[in-house]
């Protein structure tokens, strides 16, 4: 008899743990496998997370394993320890750890392997007769090429007398499995001749540690990435490469594809769900050993690996900022210690986090600050929008624009029009002297609640009275809100009648394979301008694009949130390295209403340095991450009186632990969170900063304070994106 510790396969906070389970050594359970078991009166999946020979409680009332599920272990051991690690570090429930393991296609049962139906001909068959052509047609093809798919001969000679032979005995069918293909573009993948700046990059990073890459646009990062890649293989290793999703494009595909071949699985949100599923298993049996994909494929059964790569680690998808909450680098940290490989983190702007990890030598930095092709980086020009509106012009385009526009048009080459936007919540602006309201007590710029009208702070939750006088000039000139691509498409044409005008947003992409064919489209036609979100900010390499356009720059430097200066200062820097990729120098125009704020400064020189060092001193001075440690705890129910009532009585815990620890805190507040209601749950959060020395020991006592049993779903975020 042997015992198996179970982790239930239901998303409950209160069957959050291991039962115990026996079976017999024939029944032959192994780790990680999945299996059935008896649960109350049901029968329900689990998953074994542990095996021994003693049990630790009376065997007698120890209920059996009723079977297995798959018949091999689905989770391999080092995913096993980065469940303990998860549940350990992000407290987060076991189940839903383990369901980032999987496809979800394999957990629900409905995708199944891609069985095919191959045709052959019986030994010592019988000619079909003179008159059944057709049938001749197929046996004399089979007798040619041994065998052939049923749906090929079906489609080629005709359903019915293909079936008439199959039901003679003539033909034999055999079922077999078959991978599902996945579309990519193909294109000859020759290695490039390093120069030299890569090569230095290729060689310094050969230990199993984490460099950061800061290399600005265009420098050929993704170069560097493969020969690293090559490098892993020939030692036989695996390699992991992490992309955002947005930049996922068909290009980068295509380039691994052409280097790798057959050795590459994918895995993005964009596969269907029998590709998915296929991709998974070519990982897990071995027959993929580079994986290239976004965020969750970090939880790829990738084995042995030897490199793994966060590409734009700066990107805000790399958290995941619903359940279960996580950050892709903390992931990819364990499994580089794990496999003891090397862990690259590459940008042309890397996250204050990393760089002052960087600095603080936790991280091996390695720079390539020159483009491969020896081409200055893209001019940025900054338009003052309110000089514009002072000159009488209140459109979306200023003036410099639009006749840089006119010259793209008549040079027949291409534009590419950024609109920054994210999410649904703004800011309210004085359109007469730039003023934006900000909070008293947090320096971060408020947020207006159009329903409430009333501004409020998404840090402390302090509210205040929408403007409708600007209180630095007096003006009631105030804007809110900020326009959209549609709007910015419908502009274009009545400037540009003549000229083929893209748009890619959220909207044009959600049908499978669209997003590809924008930008294959895109790439053929001169002149073209492509208008685009954030889905166009990265990853592309357009020969012809010599002009980009920043509208509206400042819709992402006055979120509700201490990182919205560097994201500003990411966001230009990426869309500015669209341009002027070949030949043509390139060039960039900015509009902004805030033309002095000190990030365009540091933006258009391209001085990364310069910006990290004065946006690090702020951070330090006003008590933020990476000085401090910022933790949420967010409650949420169905009851507004339940949720009030529980996290009062967490907070008071909470409060205990920061008068042990008086010269730690810098914050701590309880309120309702900005989004007070999702889907008919009412939702309050503590939030607290507090000081790096003692901060693993104050979190660990901090989540002491929750109450196992409480009603209300509790989530923890660590220096949280995303406050509302
Ligand atoms: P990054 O990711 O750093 O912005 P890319 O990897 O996209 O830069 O490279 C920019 C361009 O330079 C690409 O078109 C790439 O094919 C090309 N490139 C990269 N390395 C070389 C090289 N050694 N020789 C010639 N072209 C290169
Ligand atoms: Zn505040
Ligand atoms: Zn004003």
């Amino acid at each position: 008899m042997k015992f198996a510790k179970v982790v239930i396969d239901e998303d409950a906070k209160a069957i959050d743990k291991e039962f115990e389970y026996k079976f017999e050594d024939e029944a032959d359970v192994k780790l990680g496998e999945r299996v059935f078991v008896p649960f109350g009166t049901r029968v329900l999946q689990g998953f074994v997370v542990g095996i021994s020979d003693k049990s630790t409680y009376d065997e007698t009332k120890i209920k059996s394993i009723i079977s297995t599920v798959d018949g091999f272990p689905v989770i391999k051991k080092e995913m096993l320890c980065l469940m303990d690690y998860m549940v350990e570090k992000l407290h987060l429930k076991r189940a839903s750890i383990l369901r980032l393991f999987l496809p979800s296609e394999m957990r629900t049962g409905k995708v199944k392997e891609l069985i095919v139906r191959y045709c052959s001909l019986k030994e010592n068959f019988e000619y079909p007769s003179k008159n059944a052509k057709k049938q001749l047609d197929i046996v004399k093809y089979l007798q040619e090429k041994g065998r052939e798919k049923f749906s090929v001969l079906s489609q080629e000679f005709g359903y019915s007398s293909l079936s008439s032979l199959v039901k003679k005995g003539t033909i034999l069918i055999s079922r077999e499995e078959e991978k599902r293909q996945i579309d990519y573009d193909k294109i000859s993948g020759e290695k490039k001749n390093l120069t030299p700046l890569q090569i230095r990059a290729v060689e310094t990073i050969s230990k199993s540690k984490t460099y950061l890459l800061h290399g600005v646009t265009g420098s050929g990062k993704t170069e560097v990435y493969m020969n690293l890649i090559d490098k892993a293989l020939k030692n036989g290793k695996t390699a992991l490469m992490l992309v955002p999703e947005i930049s996922l494009t068909p290009q980068v595909l295509a380039n691994f594809k052409a280097r790798f071949g057959e050795a590459v699985a994918l895995i993005h949100s964009g596969l269907s769900s029998g590709e998915r599923f296929d991709e998974w298993r070519r990982i897990f049996f071995g027959e993929a050993r580079v994986v290239v994909g976004a965020r969750s494929a970090i939880f790829t059964p990738l084995e042995n690996i030897g490199i793994i790569i966060i590409d734009e680690e700066h990107e805000q998808s790399y958290i995941s900022e619903s359940n279960p909450r996580y950050d892709t680098h903390d992931i990819a940290l364990f499994r580089r210690k794990f496999n003891d490989s090397i862990l690259v983190l590459g940008s042309a702007t890397p996250s204050i986090d990393s760089y002052a990890k960087a600095l603080d030598g936790e991280y091996t930095l390695v720079e390539m600050p020159v483009r491969v092709n020896g081409m200055e980086m893209p001019k940025i020009m900054i338009v003052n929008m309110m000089e514009e509106l002072r000159h009488g012009n209140s459109e979306i385009f200023s003036i410099p624009l639009l006749a840089e526009l006119g010259n793209v048009v008549e040079r027949k080459k291409q534009a590419m029009i950024f609109i920054n936007r994210r999410g649904f919540s703004s800011f309210q602006r004085c359109r007469e002297c730039g003023y934006v309201a900000k909070c008293r007590d947090c320096d971060v710029s408020l947020v207006y609640h159009r329903y409430e009208n009333k501004l409020k702070c998404h840090y402390c939750g302090k509210r205040y009275k929408a403007l409708d006088i600007c209180p630095s000039c007096g003006s009631h000139n105030i804007k809110q809100g900020a326009v959209g691509t549609e709007r910015v498409v419908e502009e274009l044409k009545k400037f540009f009648p003549d000229v083929t005008i893209f748009r890619m947003d959220n909207d044009t992409t959600s049908t499978k394979g669209a997003h590809r064919s924008i930008l294959s489209q895109f790439r053929e036609v001169k002149p073209a301008i492509l208008v685009g979100t954030q889905m166009i900010a990265k990853g592309h390499d357009f020969e012809d694009v010599v002009l980009v356009g920043i509208i509206d720059a400042d819709q992402s430097l006055y979120q509700a949130d201490y990182r919205s200066i560097e994201r500003t200062f990411q966001l230009i820097t990426q869309v500015s390295g669209r341009a002027g990729r070949s030949k043509d120098q390139g060039k960039v125009i900015l509009q902004t209403y805030s033309p002095r704020h000190y990030v365009y400064r540091f933006a258009q020189n391209y001085d990364f340095k310069g910006f990290f060092k004065k946006e690090a001193n702020l951070r330090k001075v006003t008590n933020f991450p990476p000085y401090t440690r910022v933790l949420r705890i967010l409650f949420s129910y169905e009851d507004e009186n339940v949720v009030a009532k529980e996290i009062k009585v967490c907070y008071n815990k909470v409060q205990k632990v920061k008068e042990k620890y008086p010269d730690d805190f810098v914050y701590l507040d309880v309120m309702k969170s900005p989004l007070n209601r999702i889907k008919t749950k009412y939702r309050y959060q503590i939030l607290m900063r507090f000081k790096l020395e003692k901060a693993d020991e104050i979190e660990k006592e901090i989540y002491e304070c929750v109450d196992e049993k409480c009603k209300s779903s509790v989530f923890y975020e660590i220096n949280p994106n995303n406050l509302s």
